[in-house]
C-alpha cells in the first residue's frame, strides 16, 4: 500500500541536509509519496527504510517483463481501477497461440505473416506482441521443434503453452536466453515448475478454475521467493471471467492481497471467431494482461490493437504528434499554409481533410501541449505571436513565395495578431470545423 509523505518522513534521516535537492527530509517525502522524486536522491537511506520504501513502491500489480531486447513486453504494472483515475500503465499483450501440429513450412509462414503484420493508427506502428506454441502433438520433440522454428523467426515475446509439466521443462530448456512464459503450472506442478523457470529466466502462468486454486499456486511459487508469475483463470463463461479478473485486480488494488497482484494470461478458444474476438476485447477493457487468440485475422487484430490504444492512452496526457511542417499532397511555393495544434487527433483530422480536397499545402502544426484548438488557445499556447515565431524558426518563409497562412475558424480573433507577427503575410481565417476544409478550399481558395 502507498505510504503518505508522513509515514516516508519518519523513514528517513531526518537531518535535513539538503542533498537531495530538498529543503528538508520532509519535503523530500512528500516528493517520494507524489513519485515526483526516486528514493536514490538520497544517499542516507538506511537498508531498513530502503526495503519498506521499496516494497511500498511497488505497484498492486506487479511488472512481469517476457521477451528481450527490442521485443521485450512489460505485462501489468497496474495502480488502479478504472482508467480515468489516474492511467493504465502496461497494455494488454495480444499474440497468436498456434499448434505444434503445423506443418513446419506452414508454421514459418504463419510466423512471418504475424510478424510482418502491422498497423499504422495515430502517428503510432501497432504490432502482435507475442507467439505461443500450443503443446497438442503429444510429442515433446515435435513441440520442441516449433518451438526452435518460431524462435528462429521471431524476436519478440514467446509462450509455450501446454498442462504437461515434462513439455515445459524441456521448452524452457529450448528457449534460454529468450525470457519466454511458461504456460501453465497447477498446484500440483508449480513447485517443480517453479525451479525449472528461476534456472530458466523464465516467466512462469499458474492455472486453476478458482481464485483459491491461483492463490495457492502463487503462495507455492512466492514461498520458493520466485515472483515471475501471470495468473491463469480457468473460467467457465465469459461473465465468470469477467468477475473473476475484477475480483483479483480489485483484491490487488483495493485490499493489498499481494497473491492477487499478478498480470493475468489467457488463451482464448471458444470455438467461434467472434466469440474469441469479444473475449479478447473483453480482456482488453477489464484487466488482461497478456492474450492469446487461436488464429491470427487481421480484420479481427485491427479492431483489437484499435480499441487497445484507446483504452491505454493516458488520459491525462493527449497523443501528440511531432510538432513540425508538414507536406500535403506536393506543395511547392505557390502553396497556402495551414495551421493547427498537435493534438494527434485534430492533425489526423485536419489532414486528412486537406488530402481529401485535393489542394496541396503545407501544415504548420505548432507545438500546444497536444491540446486541441480552443483549448491551446484558452491556455495562451496558441495565439498570434506564437504561430508567428513557429512560422519563422520553421524556415518555411525562405521556401515559399505565396504566403497566405490560413488559421482555424475557432480562433478568428488571433488574425490581428498573426498580422502583426508574420506582416507580409495574408492571414485568412478558414473554417471552424475540419469538415468544412474542402469546401472552404473550393470556394475560397478557388480550387476546381
Ligand atoms: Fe533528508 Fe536525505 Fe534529503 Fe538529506 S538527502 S535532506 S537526509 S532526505
Amino acid at each position: 500500500m502507498a505510504l503518505t509523505g508522513l509515514q516516508i518522513q519518519k523513514l528517513l534521516p531526518k537531518t535535513n541536509c539538503k542533498e537531495c535537492g530538498c529543503s528538508t527530509c520532509l519535503a523530500f517525502a512528500m516528493k517520494l509519496a507524489a513519485k515526483k522524486a526516486e528514493l536514490k536522491e538520497c544517499p542516507y537511506v538506511s537498508e531498513e527504510a530502503k526495503a519498506i520504501l521499496g516494497a511500498a513502491a511497488e505497484p498492486p500489480i506487479r511488472t512481469v517483463t517476457i521477451g528481450q531486447g527490442t521485443g521485450a513486453l512489460r505485462l501489468g504494472g497496474e495502480t488502479v481501477m478504472y482508467r480515468h483515475e489516474k492511467t493504465f500503465v502496461n497494455r494488454t499483450g495480444l499474440g497468436v497461440l498456434l499448434p505444434d501440429t503445423l506443418e513446419p513450412a506452414r508454421l514459418e509462414e504463419e510466423v512471418r505473416r504475424i510478424r510482418e503484420y502491422k498497423v499504422d493508427r495515430v502517428g503510432e506502428t501497432l504490432r502482435v506482441d507475442a507467439l505461443g506454441i500450443d503443446f497438442r502433438s503429444g510429442r515433446v520433440e515435435e513441440f520442441l521443434a516449433a518451438l526452435g522454428r518460431t524462435a528462429a523467426l521471431w524476436d519478440r515475446a514467446i509462450v509455450a503453452r501446454s498442462d504437461d509439466p515434462r513439455a515445459l521443462r524441456a521448452a524452457a530448456e529450448r528457449l534460454h536466453g529468450r525470457r519466454p512464459l511458461l504456460a501453465s503450472a497447477t498446484a500440483a506442478t508449480a513447485g517443480e515448475l517453479c525451479e525449472t523457470a528461476a534456472a530458466t529466466d523464465a516467466a512462469l502462468a499458474v492455472a486453476a478454475g478458482d481464485i483459491d486454486g491461483l492463490i495457492d499456486g502463487v503462495k507455492t511459487l512466492e514461498g520458493r521467493k520466485f515472483r515471475e508469475i501471470f495468473l491463469e483463470p480457468r473460467s467457465g463463461s465469459l461473465a465468470e471471467g469477467l468477475q473473476t479478473a475484477t475480483i483479483l485486480r480489485r483484491a490487488a488494488v483495493k485490499a493489498g492481497v499481494k497473491a492477487a497482484g499478478y498480470p493475468l494470461f489467457k488463451a482464448v478458444g471458444t470455438g467461434d471467431a467472434i466469440d474469441d474476438a469479444i473475449e479478447a476485447a473483453l480482456d482488453i477493457v477489464k484487466y488482461g494482461g497478456l492474450v492469446l487468440l487461436p488464429e491470427f485475422d487481421p480484420a479481427v487484430f485491427m479492431p483489437l490493437l484499435t480499441l487497445r490504444q484507446n483504452i491505454f492512452t493516458d488520459p491525462q496526457k493527449p497523443i501528440q504528434v511531432e510538432p513540425r511542417i508538414y507536406s500535403i499532397g506536393e506543395p511547392d511555393e505557390d502553396s497556402p499554409v495551414f495551421v493547427t495544434t498537435n493534438f494527434s487527433l485534430t492533425y489526423f483530422i485536419v489532414s486528412s481533410e486537406l488530402e481529401n480536397s485535393g489542394l496541396s499545402a503545407w501544415l504548420a502544426v505548432v507545438e500546444c501541449e497536444g491540446m486541441s484548438v480552443l483549448t491551446a488557445w484558452a491556455a495562451g499556447k496558441f495565439g498570434g505571436a506564437r504561430i508567428g515565431a513557429f512560422i519563422k524558426e520553421s524556415g518555411l518563409p525562405e521556401r515559399i513565395r505565396s504566403r497566405r497562412i490560413i488559421i482555424p475558424g475557432y480562433v478568428a480573433r488571433i488574425s490581428g495578431e498573426l498580422e502583426e507577427s508574420l506582416p507580409l503575410w495574408q492571414v485568412l481565417v478558414g473554417p471552424q470545423e475540419a469538415a468544412d476544409i474542402e469546401s472552404f478550399v473550393h470556394n475560397v481558395l478557388g480550387r476546381p
